[in-house]
């Protein structure tokens, strides 16, 4: 990964999933992807999947916060 700057210093995007995980986190809890990126754009924090309508439309099942779109470094 890059040393620019990230969207949010600490954390980082599955490249995958989309889910926001710590920075020193080695694989995704959620998908199990290993690829992530330090930028993205937007962000969504999922508390109820299963109410939420945008989570339903963006393919979230499990609560977290997500980036909306990636920036592919
Ligand atoms: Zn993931």
């Amino acid at each position: 990964m890059s040393a620019r700057r990230r969207t949010l210093p600490g954390y980082k995007a599955c490249r995958q999933c989309k889910l926001v995980v710590p920075e020193d986190a080695k694989q995704c809890p959620n998908c199990g992807s290993e690829e992530f990126v330090g930028r993205w754009r937007g962000m969504i924090a999922v508390i109820e999947p299963a109410k939420s309508c945008i989570a339903k439309r963006l393919g979230i099942e499990k609560p977290g916060i997500y980036a909306l779109e990636l920036v592919e470094e």
